[in-house]
C-alpha cells in the first residue's frame, strides 16, 4: 500500500488507475492494447507484466507455463509478543529448523507483534486454490514435540489457513517486442530467501534505467532484451537457492545437519551475492553509487 501511494503521489490522479482488471493483451506493431474486465481499454508504447503468480500476461509472453509445486505449504500468522511467554528473545529475525519443517519470525509493530512463515512439506497439493482454510491445530500438530515457543506462536493465530508454495521453472523469454515481464510474473520463487518482492523491486530499477536508454518509443526491443539479459541468471540463482534452503533446513537428523549448520554458521557472509548487489552498477556506464538494494523485504 505505501507503494502505491507513492506511485500516486508522483503520478498524479490521471497517471494511476487502480481497481481494473486486465483480461486481454493485444500487440501491434505500433503499439499495444489492453482489455480490461469491465470492457474499457487502454493502449501503450511497452506494457510492463508485473501481475504476480497467476500473471494473465504471462501467456502472451512465454506461452502456457505452471507454476511448480514445491512440495512445501506455509501456515502464515501476526501474533502478540505477550502471547509467546516461552520465545527467549522475540526481537531478531530467527529460523528454527527440523526434519521436514521449519519456522521463520521476526518482530513488526515497534516488536509488539511477531510475523511468522511456518513451513512443512507435504506429499502433494491437490486443490486448484494455492491458499485453504484449515483447523489452527493443524500446525500445531505439524510442530508437535518442537519447544514450546514453536507450538505457542503457530497455535495463536485466530484462523487457520495454508498456502501451496509454489515457484516457476525458468522462462522461455521475458518479453515480446512490446510487453515485458518483472518480479513473479517472471521469476516466482518459494520465499525461503525472503527474495520474492527484493527481486521484483531490482527488475523494476533495471528496466527503468534500460527503457530510459532506450533511443526510440517504436524500437523498444534492444531495451527489453538488455533488461532481461541483465536479470535472468541473478534471479535464476536467487530462485534455484531458495529452493534448496528449504532442503537444506529439513534435512532428516543425521551427520548432514552438522555440517548444514556449520555453512548456516557462514551465512551473512555466504548471502552477501545477494544482499549488497548493486541493480544500477550493472548498467554500463552508470554510477554505482545511485542506489544499492539489500536485505529482505
Ligand atoms: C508466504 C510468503 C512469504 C514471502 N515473504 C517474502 C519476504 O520476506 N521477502 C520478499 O522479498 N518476498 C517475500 N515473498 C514474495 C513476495 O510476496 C512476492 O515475490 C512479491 O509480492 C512479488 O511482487 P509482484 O509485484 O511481482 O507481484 P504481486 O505482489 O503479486 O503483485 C501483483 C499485482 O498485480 C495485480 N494483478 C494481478 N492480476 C491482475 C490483472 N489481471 N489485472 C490487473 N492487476 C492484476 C494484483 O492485484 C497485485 O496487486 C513471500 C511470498 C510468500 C507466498
Amino acid at each position: 500500500m505505501a507503494l502505491l501511494q507513492a506511485l500516486a503521489h508522483r503520478l498524479g490522479g490521471e497517471g494511476l488507475n487502480l481497481g481494473r482488471r486486465c483480461v486481454g493483451v493485444e500487440e501491434r506493431a505500433s503499439g499495444v492494447e489492453l482489455q480490461f474486465a469491465d470492457g474499457a481499454s487502454a493502449t501503450a508504447d511497452v506494457v510492463v507484466g508485473a501481475d504476480g503468480v497467476h500473471s494473465v500476461l504471462r501467456p502472451h509472453v512465454a506461452g502456457d507455463v505452471r507454476g511448480r509445486f514445491s512440495g512445501t505449504v506455509g501456515y502464515r500468522g501476526l501474533v502478540a509478543v505477550e502471547d509467546m511467554p516461552s520465545l527467549p528473545d522475540p526481537t531478531p529475525l530467527q529460523f528454527w529448523a527440523g526434519p521436514g519443517r521449519h519456522l521463520l519470525h521476526y518482530a513488526i509493530d515497534g516488536g509488539r507483534t511477531i510475523n511468522f512463515l511456518a513451513v512443512v512439506r507435504v506429499p502433494e497439493w491437490s486443490n486448484e486454490a494455492w491458499m485453504e482454510e484449515c483447523a489452527v491445530s493443524d500446525a500445531v500438530d505439524a510442530f508437535a514435540g518442537w519447544h514450546p515457543a514453536v507450538s505457542e506462536m503457530v497455535g495463536a493465530t485466530d484462523v487457520g489457513a495454508r498456502w501451496a508454495l509454489h515457484d516457476l521453472k525458468p522462462l522461455g523469454r521475458w518479453h515480446t517486442e512490446r510487453v515485458v515481464l518483472t518480479g513473479d510474473a517472471a521469476h516466482t520463487m518459494v520465499p525461503h530467501q525472503g527474495q520474492g518482492a527484493n527481486q521484483t523491486i531490482e527488475d523494476a530499477i533495471v528496466l527503468a534505467d534500460c527503457l530510459a536508454d532506450a533511443h526510440a518509443a517504436d524500437d523498444l526491443t534492444p531495451a527489453l532484451r538488455s533488461y532481461e539479459q541483465r536479470r535472468r541468471k541473478r534471479t535464476v540463482a536467487v530462485q534455484w537457492l531458495s529452493r534448496r534452503t528449504a532442503d537444506l533446513m529439513h534435512l532428516p537428523d543425521g551427520p548432514e545437519v552438522a555440517r548444514r549448520d556449520a555453512q548456516f554458521a557462514e551465512l551473512y557472509s555466504d548471502l552477501a551475492w545477494i544482499h549488497s548487489h548493486d541493480a544500477h552498477a550493472q548498467q554500463p556506464g552508470r554510477s554505482a553509487a545511485a542506489g544499492v538494494v539489500h536485505g529482505r523485504a
